[in-house]
């Protein structure tokens, strides 16, 4: 059955091979590093718009400047709340708090893990700037919903889309939705230069904005220093772009892989007594598969990382799911809601339980072979049973 520990030998991640190293190296002889002198970012940004079907792109340093970068070309700053989902990743907050708006976690869906439009309705209010749905572990969120609820409140959508490289929502791609989205290349996302960020945008006005803010307010023709905007440098650099162009050409067969695995190891985990895989939207029509998601509801929050230390003991790159933003010290050094931490959990049950009980498999699971999502469903049985 192959579930001794370290039995398993899953695809590394990140891939790589002479693609990478062929821009590199391209990159390496044009002289020129950065993208003010080169042709790779430029190139890059042409190409992941392209992919995901969106009319321009913006590569940027990293996921989290990407979401800050979206944020404030939508005109978010002191004074604006950002409604979040309080189940995922720290950046999505940051973000706003950085620009001195206020993060509003509400809570997500139970199956899906992504931001609940109810919720969000619920938190709408004078000062509500924007909306960040989270595609969580590259399941969309319920985008028809939201959508409606935006254009109604006459509020912003930006998209989390640092799990969904590549994803589709009734045959549109994440760039077709008709908002801004914010991807991450960090190393364990889907594709990957170790670090880096795109913001996809509907429009050339939007881009050329947060072109200027990502480069000190500065055009890029300029040579006597007029700053137009306030701003940073979240540039990318060249040797990034060529290695994430390379890796947009592996995207799609991965995804693919990934969703010929996925549907086989969430039916073999709803078997086993006491695990919940993350549900699908069938409206999500390609899901990328960040994560490889389960709830594990009946064991309790010290039980389930027990489980998790047992899974990685036999093999599995297993973690536990995140903690609701609000539940880290870190959420209230900046502009936070004025409520306790007992008042956001009321209302977010979901969350709250998420934080306990849920666990995630790296994707690279997902990239190994049809046996190996047996065994890996037979290792969780078994832990499940000693749990
Ligand atoms: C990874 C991640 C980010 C931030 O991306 P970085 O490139 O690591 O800054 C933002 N949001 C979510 C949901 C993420 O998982």
């Amino acid at each position: 059955m192959g579930s001794s520990p370290q039995s398993f030998e899953f695809p590394a991640w990140p891939q790589y091979g002479e693609e990478e190293r062929n821009a590199l190296n391209r990159a390496l002889d044009q002289g020129q590093w950065w993208r003010i002198g080169g042709s790779e970012v430029d190139t890059f940004e042409e190409e992941f718009a392209e992919y995901h079907g969106a009319p321009y792109a913006l590569a940027v340093t990293n996921g989290t400047h990407a979401l800050e970068l979206a944020l404030q070309v939508l005109g978010v700053g002191p004074g604006s709340e950002v409604i979040v989902p309080a189940f995922t990743f720290i950046s999505s907050s940051q973000a706003a708090q950085r620009l001195g708006a206020v993060a509003v976690p509400v809570d997500v869906d139970p199956e899906t893990y992504c931001i609940d439009p109810a919720a969000v309705a619920a938190a709408m209010g004078p000062r509500t700037k924007a909306v960040m749905p989270v595609h969580m572990a590259g399941q969309i969120a319920d985008m028809d919903a939201l959508e409606k609820l935006a254009a109604d409140a006459g509020v912003a959508i930006l998209q989390d889309a640092a799990h969904a490289h590549g994803a589709r929502w009734q045959g549109k791609k994440v760039g077709e939705l008709g908002s801004v989205a914010a991807f991450s290349f960090q190393n364990g996302k889907l594709m990957t230069a170790g670090e880096g960020g795109a913001v996809t945008f509907p429009t050339r006005e939007l881009y050329d904005s947060a072109f200027l803010r990502h480069s000190c307010g500065r055009p890029p023709t300029d040579r006597k220093y007029f700053h137009n905007t306030s701003g940073s440098n979240f540039r990318m650099n060249e040797f990034s772009a060529s290695v994430l162009r390379a890796q947009l050409g592996r995207l799609g067969g991965q995804i693919d892989t990934r969703e010929e695995r996925w549907p086989l190891l969430a039916s073999l985990l709803a078997e086993i007594p006491g695990v919940v895989p993350q549900a699908r939207d069938e409206r999500n029509d390609r899901n990328p598969h960040y994560m490889a998601m389960f709830r594990v509801p009946d064991l309790g929050e010290e039980r389930r990382n027990a489980l998790v230390d047992t899974l990685i003991e036999r093999g599995l790159p297993a973690f536990v799911g995140f903690r609701a933003i609000y539940r880290s010290d870190g959420f209230w050094e900046s502009a936070a809601p004025e409520e306790s931490v007992e008042d956001i959990a009321r209302r977010c049950p979901n969350s709250e339980a998420l934080t306990r009980d849920s666990v995630w498999l790296h994707h690279r699971t997902l990239l190994g072979t049809e046996q190996q999502m047996h065994d890996i469903a037979a290792v969780i049985a078994e832990s499940m049973a000693g749990a």
